[in-house]
């Protein structure tokens, strides 16, 4: 049977017979032995194959060029080279050739070539290790939420409810748009679509979220999520992973605990679960980046109130594109300045101005201040956004119709702090950007298999 080349690579230079296949990532002709290099994705490091030319007929060998599909069998014995382990060939079958114009010949490409070749990017250094961590990352959430009692919660992915008010969402239709039924007022007849209604694609699954947290107190939702993000970012997709527990007998004090266990976790996991792929992002990717994520793993984070945080930029506003005053949103740059500069390590942002938050965080005594909490994080900025919910049935209706929400819209969010409403508390992670900032790769774009954003939807 066949083993993985991770597996060989770790094992004893026994002299036993073993098969491996995979894909060859170089070819090799010396004088009488050809070397190959043969990778399954299994990890970074290919597998070298010796092939004594006087013992094998060339035949075996035509066709045998970089990116063809092998399978080898040999004698697993001591490498000469750096590795412990190499495989003296004894039988080479072809399954696939790769002609010459292969687009991942042996040479570095720019993240922006292979993006246009995601089909095969899978295939590079760069992206198998993407591909290894993020999942490694993905277990790693549902463990730590396993492990800590959280039910894992599918939430819709098609909604009536706008979870962030922002209108940035995607519609989902059947209408023929080319021609839609319309009312006498001539706007469109949503009754006559599919669902009877306007629907879209989910920005968050947070409300239904809390439906479920209000029942069984502590859930996570990890799923798909649509934004019609019209900027042209390194951190923003069109269709990302987002992770949001939702806590029910929480505050926001309990909201920053879990967030920032849950990063520290799921950092922890990675680093030891993908030594070799993080060694390879620090080489070549990021350098330092295994220095950071320890440092972030081993110190507390910062806390500090919207207000003290306004007041720390405001000093530096000759600094920024963007100065602030008390208000203002805190953008990226700012961000960093916080985290980089300030704190030099993540930062917990709360009680924002509730004009810049959602309507469902919860209204603080000074009534101008809600009890939300982003997380800061170096070189990226937000990581996660969180907050205690409004529980309270007529803080949340008249915060509603300060904003010009309608009730009717939100009925069943409402009921919840109708019958039984209890302090209950979450926060969002978008997962790209945890892997971004696992890996160091500077595009979000470059941590997703096949990235979704503006003008951009091939494959
Ligand atoms: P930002 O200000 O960075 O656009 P946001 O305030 O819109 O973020 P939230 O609505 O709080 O973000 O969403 C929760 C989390 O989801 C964010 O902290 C971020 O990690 C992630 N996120 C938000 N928008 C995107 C996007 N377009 N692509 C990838 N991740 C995103
Ligand atoms: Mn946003």
């Amino acid at each position: 049977m066949s083993k993985r080349i991770k597996e060989l690579l770790g094992s004893d230079p026994d002299g036993s017979l073993v098969k491996a296949e995979g894909w060859v990532k170089t070819r090799r002709d010396g004088k009488n032995v050809t070397f190959l290099e043969i990778s399954d994705g299994s990890c970074l490091k290919g597998l070298q194959i010796v092939v004594d030319r006087e013992k094998t007929d060339d035949k075996e060998l035509e066709g045998v060029t970089t990116g063809a599909s092998v399978t080898a069998e040999g004698y697993l014995v001591k490498s000469q080279g750096e590795q412990s382990v190499e495989m003296q060939l004894e039988k080479l079958t072809l399954l696939g050739s790769c002609p010459e114009d292969y687009p991942l010949q042996k040479k570095r490409h720019t993240v922006e070539f292979l993006r246009e070749k995601a089909h095969l990017r899978a295939r590079t250094n760069l992206f198998g290790a993407v591909a290894r961590v993020r999942n490694t990352m993905s277990y790693a959430i549902h463990s730590f939420f396993q492990e800590n009692g959280f039910v894992y919660v599918n939430t819709p992915l098609i909604t009536a409810s706008d979870c962030e008010g922002a209108g940035e969402q995607f519609q989902v239709t059947t209408l023929d748009i080319s021609n839609p039924p319309r009312k006498e007022d001539g706007k469109v007849d949503y009754s006559k679509d599919f669902f009877g209604r306007m629907t879209n694609l989910t920005v968050s699954g947070q409300l239904e979220g809390e439906t479920y947290a209000l029942a069984l107190k502590d859930i996570y939702t990890f799923g798909p999520t649509f934004r019609a993000e019209n900027s042209n970012t390194t951190r923003h997709l069109a269709e990302f992973w987002m992770v949001e527990p939702e806590m029910a007998f929480c505050d926001l004090y309990g909201d920053m605990d879990v967030a920032e266990r849950f990063l520290k976790y799921i950092f922890s996991r990675t680093l030891e679960k993908n030594e070799e792929d993080m060694k390879f992002f620090d080489s070549f990717v990021l350098k330092g980046v295994i220095d950071t994520l320890e440092h972030v793993i081993n110190s507390p984070f910062e806390h500090m109130t919207y207000t003290d945080a306004i007041k720390i930029l405001e000093k530096e506003n000759s600094r920024f594109d963007f100065p602030v005053h008390w208000g203002s949103d805190i953008q990226s740059e700012h961000e960093r300045y916080l985290t980089e500069v300030v704190a030099k390590r993540p930062v917990i942002v709360t009680d924002y101005p509730k004009e810049i938050k959602s309507f469902y965080m919860k209204l603080n005594e000074d009534g101008k201040t809600v009890r939300g909490m982003d997380v800061l994080a170096p070189r990226l900025g937000e990581i996660i956004g969180g907050s205690e919910r409004e529980w309270r049935l007529d803080v949340l209706e008249e915060r509603m119709k300060e904003l010009g929400l309608r009730k009717e819209d939100y009925w069943w969010y409402l009921e919840l702090r109708k019958y039984g409403s209890v302090p209950h508390a979450g926060f969002g992670l978008g997962f790209e950007r945890a892997v971004q900032y696992v890996t160091g790769v500077q595009n979000i774009r470059d941590v997703i298999p096949y990235p979704r954003y503006v003008k951009s939807a091939e494959f």
